[in-house]
């Protein structure tokens, strides 16, 4: 019989409180709005990512907010707040029509004023204008943002209330997007699920409290995660908005007659517009408890909701969701009614007015959008130089055979990025490119910027990657794998074409899983004897993202084959943006020219034999 030795019997784990972390919200009074709208309007700063566990009143608040619940605050019922709202604007302030700029912002503008006026002397209702993010990026406006010509600028001289943070509004950078919204000064900006890096500490707040005629409306701005692009903005964490919104819900509900979700997450998760990760607007409301807060307005996914009146179908769990399109095609208007305080607020109403139908605000139009149109103008028409003949660079070599052989019109942007990145003091030893990145081909004669514009309308940044030799060889002969094949449409596949400094060849074999590079030379020598060595490559910062589709498709296809996954390689971003540092490349000389490296020199050889 085997004994068993004595164990000795583990103590019971002494049984503990979960220690009490303080994790309080500070109200503060924010910096009023335009001159002519003396609106209060305060801001919760803090972590709401984890359990909030007070409101903590700065002090030189009026001893009107030093009262702590609304319920005691006296309000004219029944009161109607009148809440405009658009999303993903993109910055498309105007549309650049063939026959002329058409007006697309003041219109907007015109509705709020028309608005505000007609409820300026009515003490039972009021105004509000909210944007849910994406104010910027993806039209040709991007051009002006570094001239520090961007949206939230003029957010702040119409009075707009407060935005959510929108994925694409981080596409520039954080240090960028800091650099706005500083100065845009009073303009509130809203993530509450986003862990703020050092440099938008002070720029991105949870939540925001306004008070309406007496009436404090709480808006708490929700960012999603997913389609981040930009920069730095993909080491951004961000945390379960469900979770943070039910921090929140206790501390601030006392604070407010009415609490809006101002997201940015997207309608539903099986959308197909846009990438929605985790929860949709839909998905929260249904996770918060029923009715919790009164209002979803959504963005993101630019669906169209509520055209003519609420859609019951847009009521998840007693919480209204609304969204109001892309590029300011429509506005949203909600109506939402207090009748009294003993019952909650009610979104009596909603509906889209279409944008094109509205009137425009002739002196907004004139003095805050005519000048930026103007230079938009001027910066599109500003001529670049020459361009080469060569059949690379136009259109329809680009959008059919970029994968297909090697491109003058890559080895091009590649030599670019090569000599940018080292200008910028990057010691890098290559570049590669994706289809990806170009959208079209060249003008056959002079190039202006709004044509360089057209060819990159991405907000793609530089993005440096090191790969020792064994890796580099591994990238190779996955590229082999997507290069387009004989009688195969091109669709995204992710293949890189590199700088003059690899040079290979491609053997496609039978199928895409016989295929393989071989003859690489790096710099002249064969990357054989390099494989320990370190290799620092220059690209940009949504290379191969459009190809998942594809690369999905392979997996299930060839299970056993691993593709290349760059995103697991250590990187890092710079604030670089693509299209700038090529155009500094084209100025260089005088156009997009042969000695720009507009060549083909054989570096890539496809051989389907
Ligand atoms: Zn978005």
């Amino acid at each position: 019989m085997n004994s068993q030795p004595n164990l000795p019997v583990p103590k019971p784990a002494a049984r503990s409180e979960p220690a009490f972390v303080p994790n309080p919200l500070r109200l503060v009074a924010a910096p009023y709005l335009a001159k002519n709208q003396r609106r209060s309007r305060f801001l919760w700063i803090g972590d709401a990512t984890q359990p909030v566990t007070e409101i903590e009143i700065t002090p030189n608040l009026s001893s009107r907010y030093q009262i702590p619940r609304a319920a005691d605050l006296p309000v004219v019922t029944p009161f109607r707040l009148k809440i405009l709202h658009f999303n993903d604007l993109h910055g498309r302030i105007a549309h650049l029509a063939p026959e002329g700029n058409i007006p697309v912002f003041s219109r907007l503008v015109f509705r709020y004023h028309q608005q505000q006026r007609k409820y300026a002397d009515n003490p039972q209702a009021g105004v509000l204008l909210l944007s849910a993010g994406d104010d910027m990026v993806g039209t040709p406006f991007d051009a002006l943002v570094s001239e520090g010509n961007h949206p939230y600028d003029l957010y702040q001289a119409l009075g707009v209330d407060a935005a959510a943070l929108g994925n694409h509004d981080l596409d520039l950078g954080t240090h960028a997007l800091a650099k706005m919204i500083q100065r845009s000064g009073a303009f509130p900006v809203l993530s509450a699920n986003l862990m703020p890096p050092a440099q938008l500490k002070k720029c991105v707040y949870p939540a925001a409290l306004l008070d309406v005629k007496g009436v404090r409306v709480g808006i708490i701005g929700l960012t999603t995660s997913a389609q981040m692009k930009g920069s730095d903005a993909r080491n951004l964490t961000f945390v379960d908005p469900v979770r943070v919104v039910k921090n929140l819900l206790p501390v601030l509900r006392p604070y407010c007659h009415v609490l809006i979700v101002l997201s940015h997450l997207g309608y539903d998760l099986h959308s197909t517009s846009a990438t929605v990760e985790g929860y949709g607007d839909r998905q929260l409301a249904a996770q918060l408890p029923r009715g919790a807060v009164d209002l979803i307005i959504g963005g993101h996914t630019h669906h169209i909701l509520n055209e003519t009146c609420l859609d019951q179908g847009n009521i998840v769990n007693g919480i209204p969701i609304v969204q109001a399109g892309t590029l300011g095609r429509f506005l949203g208007e909600v109506t939402i009614t207090l009748r009294d305080q003993q019952q909650p607020a009610t979104v009596t109403n909603a509906k889209l007015s279409v944008t094109a139908d509205l009137p425009v605000d002739q002196a907004f139009e004139q003095i805050q959008i005519t000048p930026i149109v103007a230079s938009l103008h001027q910066k599109l028409n500003q001529p670049l130089g020459i361009v080469a003949n060569h059949p690379d660079l136009e259109t329809d070599a680009v959008l059919n055979d970029f994968a297909s052989h090697e491109s003058a019109f890559a080895n091009f942007i590649t030599a670019g990025m090569v000599a940018q990145a080292r200008k910028k003091g990057y010691a890098v030893d290559f570049a590669l490119t994706d289809a990806a990145v170009v959208r079209t081909g060249l003008p056959t004669d002079n190039l202006v910027y709004g044509d360089w514009f057209a060819v990159m309308p991405h907000a793609d940044t530089l993005r440096l990657f090191q790969l020792t030799g064994e890796q580099l060889w591994a990238l190779l002969q996955d590229n082999a794998r997507r290069a387009n094949r004989c009688g195969e449409p091109h669709l995204e596949r992710g293949f890189v074409q590199f700088s003059g400094q690899i040079r290979y060849q491609i053997r496609l074999g039978e199928n895409r899983a016989a295929a393989r590079a071989t003859e690489i030379f790096v710099q002249g020598i064969p990357l054989k004897e390099q494989l320990a060595q370190t290799f620092t490559f220059v690209t940009h910062s949504f290379i191969r993202q459009a190809a998942c589709h594809w690369e999905r498709q392979f997996q299930q296809q060839y299970p056993a084959i691993a593709l290349f996954d760059l995103d697991q390689q250590p990187s890092k971003d710079t604030e670089i943006l693509l299209r700038e540092a090529l155009i500094s490349h084209i100025k260089i000389d005088g156009g997009v020219t042969k000695a720009g490296g507009v060549v083909r020199d054989g570096r890539l050889q496809i051989d389907d034999i």
